[in-house]
């Protein structure tokens, strides 16, 4: 990566950085951008001292475009804006109009960042392909992607691919440590390895939350589906939607397990509660919690915007318990 960024002339002007969700991708690519647009670069690193860099901290660069997800622009009829499933054709049109092929303000580079690339439809992802095929002089796309696999391969085609630099386990360990963490292995385990997720659930109700949600998974003759339902439809709908994630993420987590220790390995996510998902393995049918939890992910597609949470919710803890009881 260093190596990369020490000159601009080895940029290429489409690259394509990807990377697991919750590892700050975007913040890395904000800073690479930055670096692109310093007057002063440091090693290809933005200094941060001087003109272009400021304008760029306060978001003023006029040489700069993030290109995001939108909020639709009228609000819904609960007075909540919603955000668009998708990055739309017309954001690109508007990039190409009123941006690409204008002379650049400050009579350097121009960059584009488009976060996250595979939210870019089929219109969208079309419309910038002869850009990213032919760039105006001096223009660099930085496109930034959590899932590869859902980018077309004609826009993953003409960038250069740049995986992220992964932290070492012990660095992400002591970085977690420094945030407070008590246990940070663990953290880091139950956040798949990716730092900044763990963090995010470093958070003591979040911690509740799973420690709760995990005990009635551990018992799945107990389990009332239908009250969970009801828990999972209270409050408003971003607690709602927050709240339906989290059980999912947990839900994948720990079927992932189950199948892990059916099939005599260790739990990769939740090894402090081994001792009951050894407990339950040894009752389970090792390919119906596979099927169970491959079918869980595919569903996890549909969770940006579920239509009924409770429906969705009252599905995927159904089908648990039918996996696991083999019912
Ligand atoms: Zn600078």
């Amino acid at each position: 990566m260093r190596a990369m960024l020490r000159s601009r002339a080895q940029w290429h002007h489409g690259t394509l950085l990807h990377g697991p969700e919750g590892t700050g991708l975007r913040r890395l690519g904000l800073h690479l951008a930055q670096g692109l647009l310093c007057r002063h670069p440091d090693d290809g690193l933005a200094c941060g001292q001087c003109d272009a860099c400021h304008l760029f901290l306060t978001g003023g660069h006029p040489d700069f475009r993030l290109v995001v997800r939108k909020y639709v622009e009228k609000t819904e009829s609960s007075g909540e804006p919603r955000l668009r499933d998708e990055i739309i054709v017309d954001q690109v049109r508007e990039l190409i109009d009123g941006f690409l092929y204008l002379t650049s303000h400050r009579q350097g580079a121009k960059v584009v960042m488009i976060y996250l690339a595979e939210e870019m439809n089929t219109a969208t992802a079309n419309a910038l392909l002869k850009s990213l095929e032919e760039p105006p002089h001096a223009t660099y796309f930085l496109l930034v992607s959590h899932q590869l696999r859902l980018l077309r391969p004609t826009v993953i085609s003409r960038c250069r691919r740049v995986p992220a630099p992964q932290p070492t386990a012990e660095q992400a360990a002591a970085w977690l440590a420094a945030q407070g963490a008590a246990d940070p292995p663990l953290l880091l385990a139950q956040a798949g390895g990716a730092p900044l997720k763990a963090l995010t659930m470093l958070d003591a109700a979040y911690q509740a939350e799973r420690t709760r949600f995990l005990n009635r998974l551990a018992e799945p003759r107990r389990l009332s589906v239908i009250g969970m339902g009801a828990e999972v439809d209270s409050g408003a709908r971003a607690v709602k939607k927050a709240r339906l994630q989290a059980w999912f993420d947990l839900l994948a987590t720990w079927s992932y397990d189950l199948a892990a220790c059916a099939a005599g390995a260790a739990p990769r996510y939740h090894p402090d509660f081994t001792p009951q998902l050894s407990r339950l393995a040894a009752t389970v049918a090792p390919l119906s919690i596979l099927r169970y939890h491959r079918a869980l992910l595919r569903d996890r597609a549909l969770l940006a915007h579920p239509l009924n949470p409770r429906l969705v919710a009252e599905k995927a803890l159904f089908g648990y318990r039918q996996a696991v009881l083999s019912e």
